[in-house]
């Protein structure tokens, strides 16, 4: 036992383990370990094996294995890249080490006799199996007992912190984990009768676990000693939810009266009636406004479903009370079509509708804001820019984001900072676009109240979607010659490995130009992420007047763009987009009322998966079966945008894997908010203390 003493909060520090000085300290931080109990809560990716000595003869390539061995050759190889070679063997066959980076002292040290323990993964080479920079150590004889009884860690790094160093560091830290030190939250009596492993125990065999342990079942996350963290991480993370639910209704809101007259007026001047879900959503969101709790609403609804007149009711409501409402867009290009949509619509009604943007500079800016600010401007069109710069408004009521997959709690929470006036929340209403599985909505958006659109307008026709090679460009190329030259418009979308926009942009622009060469007769814009926002906004609008009957775009074009005349999209090695992006990306089309085709060109051999992704896309049309496909196909992580995001990162837990836990979650959530709400927020405090959004609240 190690004596030790917590830091305020309680928790160990760093620095009582051996070697770890600022420095050290630093990187640690950096993987988000702030205290001993990040390190026990910090879990190995994977194991590797070096509980037993495996025999030259029955290495596989693609094993990882620890092997003891003699020298007998050592020498530099000259070629590409010169390296130090060294053919070992052990009695049952041999090896070759490989060696690029080296020096005086280890070709002094390999030399032939000398007898190896090795560890690393075994390739193929030119002259028989190889590993390249293995692990080793000198030891005195062949047949040398291993040291090692439990399987190997293999732990997420960091720049600068190689597996070794953070392995020690964790050997070390586990002596000081006792119950004391890292109690078990979870109801005890509950944990009894499932007859879960306790939080010590689990841990300990996670780091440490004995060597006939079933590997394939650690591997895919299923031991019951991993389950009981999944578990304990999950709820976590709903806890967490509930609390920013709490929080951000905490501060009140202004209620707002039903509308009387402005939403009448509105409706009755539209061309075509609401669609039955519009109707139902419309009344749901209408009915949260008038609460003196703020409201906070996701609306999911496909593409084209309709949502944009959905908020523009919401709008009416607070405009109609007196106050501000804001909708704000994820681009410059939707804010200002949104901008345009909603002056046509409310200015005849006499609402005073103002626009902040980014590019808006001088005194045209200073105009907007004046407006803002002294309530003259009643709606606000904008991007998050709006809040990022601090807009005073006079009275903001109601805070309508779109196409809300690009928030995720953080900027929830800080937008309720910003937004906050006099005590009180705006009510936030949040379109989404990408529809989203009921089991993630259940767990990433525990904070919300959900709403669902689902039912387009009527008289729209399907889009015909076609799985179509690239070896078949020329005829693709034809088409959409036809369609062009017949008054339609059409959108050529390129697409990249989405690491680099560079090269996505840059294929865009040959492809551009190639397809000019092709279609002398078509006028053809070009559209992509690195252009200037002014120059976006004007090839769109140019697109959209119909001055360009061919857009080439990357997939910027994704969200939100509307042009109804455009019915035909070619879609470039779709195979690299996942499911719901091209969903979002065809939905471009068949806005109306011509007969609509999506081309899918992908790019030869498709694999089985990929084969299987395209053909959901050619046969349903329905966001929500392609969501779950997608979610099945590709995970949470990638589902829902963690990347870009940064919204959920499970250490442990996988949604897709562990959404049997979610009904179970929920019970224990609301037996520990009530019983043991200590326990609760110190289980937040484990799982999400170091994320910086969560420790806000
Ligand atoms: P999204 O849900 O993708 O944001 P929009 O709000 O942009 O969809 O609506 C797509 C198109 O459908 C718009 O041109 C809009 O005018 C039209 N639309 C919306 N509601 C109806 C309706 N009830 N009947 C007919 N057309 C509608
Ligand atoms: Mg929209």
């Amino acid at each position: 036992m190690v004596s030790w003493s917590p830091d305020v909060a309680g928790r160990l520090s760093l620095q009582l383990l051996k070697g770890v000085g600022t420095a050290l300290e630093l990187k640690l931080q950096r993987l988000g370990l702030q205290s001993i109990e990040d390190l026990w809560m910090h879990l190995p990716l994977r194991y590797q094996d070096r509980t037993r000595l495996l025999p030259l003869a029955g290495l596989q390539p693609g094993d990882e294995a620890l092997v003891q061995v003699q020298v007998v050759l050592a020498d530099r190889a000259q070629g590409r890249r010169p390296s130090f070679l060294c053919r070992v063997q052990d009695g049952t066959g041999s090896l070759t080490l490989r060696f690029f980076h080296f020096n005086a002292g280890q070709m002094k040290s390999l030399t032939p006799g000398v007898c190896l323990e090795c560890f690393g993964e075994v390739r193929p080479g030119p002259a028989g199996l190889e590993m390249i920079h293995p692990e080793y150590r000198v030891i005195p004889h062949l047949g040398l007992p291993v040291e090692r009884a439990a399987l190997t860690p293999i732990y997420p790094l960091t720049e600068g912190l190689p597996q070794t160093r953070i392995r020690r560091l964790l050997e070390q830290s586990l002596l000081y984990l006792t119950p004391e030190a890292l109690p078990d939250l979870l109801p005890s009596a509950w944990l009894q009768r499932q007859g879960m492993p306790g939080l010590i125990e689990a841990l300990r065999f996670l780091h440490q676990p004995p060597p006939n342990v079933d590997q394939q079942a650690l591997l895919s996350g299923q031991h019951p000693a991993q389950q009981r963290l999944v578990l304990e991480e999950l709820l976590a993370h709903h806890l967490s939810l509930q609390r920013v639910r709490a929080v951000l209704r905490a501060p009140g809101a202004l209620s707002l009266p039903r509308s009387q007259t402005l939403q009448k007026q509105f409706l009755a001047r539209l061309p075509f009636p609401l669609t039955a879900a519009q109707q139902r959503v419309g009344e749901e969101i209408a009915q949260d406004l008038t609460a003196q709790v703020p409201m906070l609403r996701l609306v999911q609804g496909d593409v084209g479903s309709g949502k944009t007149l959905v908020a523009a009711l919401a709008v009416l409501q607070a405009v109609e009370a007196g106050q501000q409402a804001v909708v704000m867009a994820p681009t410059e290009i939707l804010a200002e079509q949104h901008y345009r949509n909603f002056s046509a619509w409310l200015e005849p009604l006499g609402i005073q509708v103002a626009w902040l943007v980014g590019k808006l500079k001088g005194k045209a800016r200073h105009q907007q804001l004046q407006a803002i600010a002294s309530g003259e401007a009643q709606v606000v069109l904008g991007t998050h820019a709006l809040f990022q710069e601090g807009v005073a408004f006079a009275s903001l009521a109601l805070l309508v984001i779109d196409e809300q997959h690009r928030f995720g709690v953080h900027q929830r929470l800080s937008l309720r900072e910003k937004g906050c006036a006099e005590g009180r929340m705006p009510h936030q209403l949040i379109m989404t676009a990408t529809p989203i599985p009921r089991t993630l909505t259940m767990s990433a958006y525990a904070d919300l109240d959900v709403s669902i659109i689902d039912e387009l307008p009527p008289g729209r026709t399907p889009i015909q979607t076609l799985v179509l090679a690239d070896t078949r460009r020329d005829e693709v190329i034809e088409r959409v010659r036809e369609a062009c030259q017949q008054g339609r418009q059409a959108y050529w979308v390129c697409t990249l490995i989405e690491e680099s926009e560079a090269l996505q942009c840059q294929a865009a622009e040959v492809t551009a130009a190639q397809l000019a060469e092709r279609l002398p007769e078509l006028t053809i814009g070009l559209v992509h992420g690195r252009m200037k926002a002014a120059d976006k906004a004007e090839v769109m609008r140019a697109f959209k007047a119909g001055e360009l009957a061919l857009l080439v775009a990357t997939t910027v074009i994704e969200v939100g763009v509307d042009v109804p005349n455009a019915s035909l999209m070619i879609i470039e090695n779709p195979e690299r987009l996942g499911l719901a992006q091209l969903h979002q990306l065809r939905g471009r089309v068949g806005r109306g009322t011509a007969a609509s085709h999506c081309v899918l060109m992908y790019h030869a051999p498709l694999s089985q998966a990929g084969r299987e992704r395209l053909a959901v896309m050619r046969e349903t049309q329905d966001g929500f079966r392609i969501a779950e496909k997608d979610l099945e196909l590709r995970g949470p992580g990638e589902v829902l945008g963690t990347r870009q995001t940064g919204m959920m990162q499970f250490r442990i837990a996988d949604l897709t894997r562990d959404a049997h836990w979610i009904p179970t979650l929920h019970v224990l959530a609301e037996q520990m908010l009530a019983q043991t709400p200590q326990e609760a927020e110190a289980l937040i405090r484990r799982w999400m203390g170091s994320s910086e959004a969560y420790a806000q609240v």
